[in-house]
């Protein structure tokens, strides 16, 4: 007889082309797989071979730590897109940009031992990993208060030591959030890619922090980059960034060269058109079965121009972050549960259980069973299941 397989993962079916009943629609982590498919179109040329013999000292020969080969490409890339100016600025590698986050802070907090901690916030709904780094590196020059907002109702506005986190888009809800106390700046522009937002001008902040994870979608290689106006600022971040880790990976600077290589191809065109049609596509879909709820809702888009792709266009956000509408159904993450559906819970970014982050980035079977699984809740609620 003919040889049984089995099927991967969530797939059932002779064929295994059937998506099986029980299987969860994991839309929890936020991981870029979405351009796998991109990479995969250009698996040759984006390769790299490291010999043996190859990259082996700590340093480069005209910089202890940073290649600038690949210090240039991101420069260009920047002015490809049109996303931050840096001309004039400075640049500091680290691992991934949550290596840089912290070192933001370190840098950005007061020098002077016998005045109190500097205050560090992000505006409710955040991403979490502020709190949790500033926690966690536990330190006498700066300390975790919170939410912006709440702060400011308690604060004179003079007290003005303090670090905020302006994250743009934002990381649960996509808005190109603004700051809201008037100090000091760390501008996560994490998301601030034509695949996720238009452009509307370039970025020219104090302390703006990229990553690889979110443009190219090698979130494994560990790699980020800090655009520093102030000498002082980009002194305090590259002292951290030494101090910790004698600078980040040749390896992996060989492999962001690569790839930066062909992602600037075509001044950019091919990877944008494809990250954004795909982002696109997703939230067609998305917002077409949302539009058939009153039981749920996702976060409102505003148009803006797009300077990179020279049109008006809707943002397209690595994530959904929906609200469960009804009264008694305060605990969003139980009821998306309830119907197979795993995402993160609102607490996680400051917000109430009645929000629940959604990621949109994952592999496209990833987005397909979601789509399935949330179609099957909407079509509960309208009876027709
Ligand atoms: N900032 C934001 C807003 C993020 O969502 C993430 C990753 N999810 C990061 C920073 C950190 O990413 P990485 O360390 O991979 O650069």
């Amino acid at each position: 007889g003919r040889p049984v397989c089995e099927c991967y993962n969530c797939y059932t079916g002779i064929d295994c082309s059937q998506i099986s009943p029980t299987c969860a629609a994991d839309a929890d982590s936020g991981d870029p797989i979405f351009l796998e498919p991109f990479w995969m179109q250009h698996a040759t040329n984006s390769a790299i071979l490291i010999s043996g013999w190859h990259r082996m000292s700590y340093r480069y020969e005209d910089n202890p730590f940073m290649s600038t080969e690949l210090e240039n490409y991101i420069r260009k890339m920047h002015s490809v897109v049109g996303n931050a100016i840096t001309e004039g600025r400075y640049i500091v590698f680290g691992i991934g940009s949550s290596q840089l986050l912290s070192a933001s802070v370190y840098a950005l907090s007061s020098q002077n031992s016998s005045s109190p901690p500097t205050n560090v916030l992000a505006s409710i709904p955040f991403y979490p990993m502020y709190r949790g780094q500033t926690v966690f590196f536990n330190s006498e020059s700066f300390q975790f208060e919170g939410d912006t907002n709440a702060w400011r109702l308690n604060n004179s506005t003079n007290d003005m030591d303090v670090v905020e986190f302006v994250t743009s888009p934002n990381n649960p809800d996509g808005e190109l959030k603004k700051p809201v106390l008037g100090g000091k700046t760390i501008y996560d522009h994490a998301y601030f890619w034509p695949h996720f937002t238009p452009i509307p001008a370039p970025s020219d902040h104090d302390l703006m922090v990229f990553t690889l994870s979110k443009l190219t979608g090698h979130a494994g290689a560990r790699f980020g980059w800090a655009v520093i106006k102030d000498k002082d600022v980009y002194e305090r971040v590259s002292k951290y960034i030494e101090v910790a880790d004698l600078g980040i990976s040749k390896d992996t600077q060989s492999r962001v060269l690569k790839l930066l290589k062909v992602a600037v191809e075509g001044d950019g065109k091919p990877l944008f058109e494809f990250a954004y049609n795909k982002m696109r596509d997703r939230w067609d879909r998305l917002t077409s079965v949302f539009s058939k709820s009153t039981r749920f809702s996702i976060q409102h888009r505003h148009p803006l121009h797009c300077n990179f792709f020279n049109q008006t266009r809707l943002p397209s956000p690595a994530y959904a972050w929906v609200k469960c509408e009804r009264e008694e159904e305060e605990d969003c993450t139980a009821v998306l549960q309830a119907g197979n559906i795993i995402g993160r819970n609102g607490n996680v970014f400051g917000a109430k259980d009645r929000y629940i982050r959604l990621s949109l980035i994952k592999s496209q079977d990833d987005f397909e069973l979601l789509m399935q699984r949330l179609t099957e809740l909407v079509s509960l609620e309208n009876g027709s299941i």
